[in-house]
């Protein structure tokens, strides 16, 4: 503000019409002088995402978005409204550079890292439709007060290999005089297992909830499906979860993508538990989340006979039985963006 010869007060104004008022519109800022506020708008908060196509399930409760960036890079972010909360699932990168091969995103590469602004950008967005009464029924949810709860790092991208963007987006998120406000423990990081990068994770000041994509407990598998693991194996992973737990004392959640006879049988849903096991009771809890196949591809989500053959003595097995009867009724949209 001072080089542009404007008073300080003049950033608060429009601190809190894009965190508090979800609008980067000029129009709508009449607290602003009017000569020049076009400009002084457009040079501090230009347009970092335009609408390219908007699809809506489970009767508008799900919003899922394909955004275009300032030089045609496409990102996609995906709304859903659960009860109690709001969870956004954002990307990180457009493209990814992991190359996992079930996953379309992987198989594109990597176009670039996103900035922290246009990650942010993404929940500021959503929560301006969520206030519109964009989100589910308007005649029946309370949208007024309503905004983002709960932000997961699910969507396009590996979150940790974009470190620096990812934390400076964090940062904004939960800071609650110039930013969202919002919860650290609302918002879950999720990595492939870029150890070096979760230890870092871990000694930051901000406890965010930490996921690791495993979607195999075996070196052999995980090869295949985690490019890489061929750098960091699966207990190396673990391992570093596990510190993430000791560090911060949040729970880990280890992410589980069940692809129809690649990952989900008995002795691979036993061979889990017991690696979680080995590593103490209460530090973590196991998400098995239903593949969103990529069209075309041999890689299809599980069905249910298959998870009924699991060992009826392991947790994981009881928790992959139960999840995916869920699955077979539940619409794929349940799964944010493991593409
Ligand atoms: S699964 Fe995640 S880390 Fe792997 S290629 Fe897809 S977006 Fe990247």
């Amino acid at each position: 503000m001072k080089e542009l010869g404007l008073p300080g007060f003049r950033a608060k104004q429009l601190e809190k019409h894009y965190f508090t008022h979800y609008t980067s519109d000029a129009a709508a800022m009449t607290d602003l002088p009017a000569s020049g506020r076009e400009e002084l708008v457009a040079g501090l908060l230009p347009p970092l995402l335009t609408e390219v196509r908007r699809l809506e399930t489970d009767r508008g409760d799900t919003i899922k978005f394909l955004w275009k960036l300032h030089d045609g890079a496409l990102v996609e972010s995906v709304l859903m409204r659960y009860p109690g909360r709001i969870t956004l699932c954002v990307s990180s990168q457009a493209g990814c550079g992991m190359n996992c091969p079930f996953c379309a995103t992987g198989q594109a590469g990597l176009t670039r890292n996103m900035s922290a602004a246009e990650i942010v950008d993404q929940v500021v967005r959503a929560n301006a439709l969520i206030r519109a009464g964009g989100l589910g029924d308007p005649r029946k949810v309370g949208h007024e007060d309503e905004r983002v709860t709960n932000i997961v790092f699910m969507g396009m991208g590996e979150p940790l290999a974009n470190y620096a963007r990812l934390m400076q987006a964090v940062r904004v998120m939960v800071d609650k005089e110039h930013g969202l406000g919002m919860s650290a423990r609302g918002i879950t990081v999720s990595t492939v297992g870029l150890v070096p990068a979760i230890t870092k994770l871990s000694n930051e000041d901000i406890p965010v909830t930490f996921a690791l994509s495993l979607h195999a407990p075996d070196d052999g598998l995980r090869d295949e499906l985690i490019p890489v693991n061929s750098r960091w194996k699966v207990d190396e992973a673990l391992d570093a979860a596990r510190a993430y737990f000791d560090k911060t004392g949040r729970r880990v959640s280890i992410e589980y993508a069940l692809i129809k006879d690649m990952n989900d049988h008995a002795w691979r849903a036993d061979l889990l538990a017991e690696k979680l096991n080995a590593r103490g009771r209460g530090w973590v809890h196991v998400n098995p989340i239903p593949l969103n196949p990529t069209p075309g591809s041999i890689w299809t989500a599980s069905e249910v006979p298959v998870c009924l053959l699991t060992s009826p003595d392991s947790q994981l097995a009881f928790w992959l039985m139960i999840v995916s009867i869920a699955m077979a009724v539940l619409p794929v949209w349940r799964s944010p963006m493991i593409s």
